[in-house]
C-alpha cells in the first residue's frame, strides 16, 4: 500500500514514491510513445499518484507525453511543473522574467491538458541572478497562483545553500532538490531539513538513484560527477551482484526509508522498473549489505559539483570539467 504524506503546509498528500518524467523526455535515452504510456499506466496502477516534469524535459517532449497518458487521471494525481528552464545551456536556455513565466505556465497547462497545475516550480534557480528569482519569478508564480492557474508553487535547483537562501528571502510552498539525499549525498537533512520544517516548507528529494549513477547499467554520458564518483559507484555496483543483489533496489530502499522529504522522485522508463521500484518500496534495505556498500563509498560521500552562475563562492563542489548533455547541471553558466 503506497504511503501518502503531506506536503509541508500545503493541503496536498503526495505519494512517498513519485514518478519523475524526465525519462518521458527521453533524457535518459530512446523510449517510445508506447513504453512510455504503458509505464505511467503501470505508476498509477502501483498508487503513484505524484508526477513531476518541466517544459525542459525533452524540450517539451515529457510534458506532451505526460499530459496524454494523465489525460482521465487528472484529478487523481499531483502534477508538478516548472518554468524558466528551456534548453541545454546557461544562459541561453534560461529565463525566469515574470513575462515568460506567466506565457510557459499556459503553455505547459495546454500541454498537460489541464486547467490547473498543483505545484508551479522555477527550475534550477541557481542559474538565476537571485534578486531576478526574487523580485520577479516568485512574484509572477505567486500571481499565477492567485488566479487559480497553480495551487502551490516552488523552487527547485542543485545548491541547498541556494535553496535555502532564496526561501528565506522570498517564502514558497515547497523546496526540490536532487541528488542530495542517497547513498552517495545526504546533505538534504542537514542542510535543508532543519530549515525547511521549521518554516512548514514542503520537501521533495529526487533523483535518489543519482541520475543513473547508482544502477547497474552506470550513468547517462552527460552526467556531471566526478570520474571518482562514478568509479565508487560502478565497483558498489559489482559488489551487490556478487551478493545477488542490485544496487539500485539497495540504494532505493535506503533513501525511501530514511527520507527527510515527503516524496522522493524516481525517473522510471519502463513497466519493469516500475514494479522493481514499487517493490523496494516495501522493506528496508539489508543492513550487511548497506554496511559494506557504505564502506565502498565513503571516500566519495558528499562530493558535488558547482552548479548554477557564479556567486562568489557557494557550495563548493568539485568540478569534472565535462559539461553535461541535458545541462541538468551545467557548470559555471558555460554554454555550448
Ligand atoms: P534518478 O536518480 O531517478 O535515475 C533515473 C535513472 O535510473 C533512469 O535511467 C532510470 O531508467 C533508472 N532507473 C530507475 N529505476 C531503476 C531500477 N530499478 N533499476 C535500474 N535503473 C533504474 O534520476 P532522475 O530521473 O533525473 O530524477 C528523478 C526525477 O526527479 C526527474 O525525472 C525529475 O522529475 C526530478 N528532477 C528534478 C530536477 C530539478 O528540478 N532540477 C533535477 C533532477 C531530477
Amino acid at each position: 500500500m503506497m504511503r501518502r504524506v503531506r506536503l509541508g503546509a500545503t493541503t496536498l498528500d503526495v505519494s512517498a514514491l513519485g514518478f519523475g518524467a524526465a525519462t518521458l523526455g527521453e533524457e535518459y535515452g530512446a523510449l517510445s510513445v508506447e513504453e512510455g504510456q504503458r509505464t505511467v499506466a503501470a505508476a498509477l496502477d502501483g498508487g503513484i499518484t505524484f508526477f513531476d516534469v518541466s517544459p525542459y524535459y525533452g524540450r517539451t517532449l515529457a510534458e506532451e507525453r505526460l499530459g496524454r497518458a494523465l489525460e482521465r487521471k487528472r484529478d487523481q494525481v499531483v502534477l508538478a511543473t516548472k518554468v524558466g528552464r528551456y534548453d541545454r545551456t546557461a544562459p541561453d536556455g534560461f529565463d525566469f522574467s515574470a513575462a515568460r513565466v506567466r506565457r510557459s505556465a499556459e503553455e505547459s497547462l495546454r500541454r498537460l491538458r489541464t486547467d490547473v497545475i498543483d505545484i508551479l516550480f522555477a527550475h534550477d534557480v541557481e542559474f538565476s541572478p537571485p534578486d531576478v528569482i526574487v523580485g520577479e519569478t516568485i512574484p509572477a508564480l505567486r500571481r499565477l497562483q492567485e488566479e487559480g492557474k497553480t495551487r502551490y508553487i516552488g523552487i527547485t535547483g542543485f545548491p541547498l545553500d541556494v535553496l535555502r537562501d532564496l526561501a528565506e528571502q522570498a517564502p514558497v510552498d515547497v523546496v526540490l532538490s536532487y541528488c542530495h539525499f542517497s547513498l552517495l549525498n545526504t546533505r538534504m537533512e542537514r542542510v535543508l531539513a532543519p530549515f525547511v520544517r521549521e518554516q512548514g516548507v514542503g520537501l521533495i528529494n529526487a533523483s535518489p538513484l543519482h541520475m543513473g549513477v547508482l544502477t547497474g547499467a552506470g550513468p547517462p554520458d552527460w552526467h556531471p560527477a566526478p570520474s571518482e564518483v562514478k568509479l565508487a559507484a560502478r565497483a558498489a555496483a559489482d559488489l551487490c551482484a556478487a551478493r545477488g543483489a542490485d544496487l539500485a533496489d539497495l540504494a532505493l530502499r535506503f533513501a525511501l526509508h530514511n527520507s527527510p522529504a515527503s516524496s522522493t522522485l524516481v525517473g522510471m522508463r519502463s513497466e519493469a522498473e516500475v514494479k522493481r521500484n514499487l517493490q523496494s518500496f516495501t522493506g528496508p534495505p539489508d543492513i550487511d549489505l548497506l554496511n559494506d556498500v557504505r564502506a565502498l563509498l565513503a571516500h566519495v560521500q558528499d562530493v558535488e559539483w558547482p552548479s548554477g552562475i557564479a556567486r562568489g563562492g557557494g557550495e563548493a563542489g568539485r568540478p569534472d570539467g565535462r559539461p553535461p548533455r541535458t545541462g541538468i547541471v551545467v557548470t559555471r553558466g558555460t554554454s555550448r
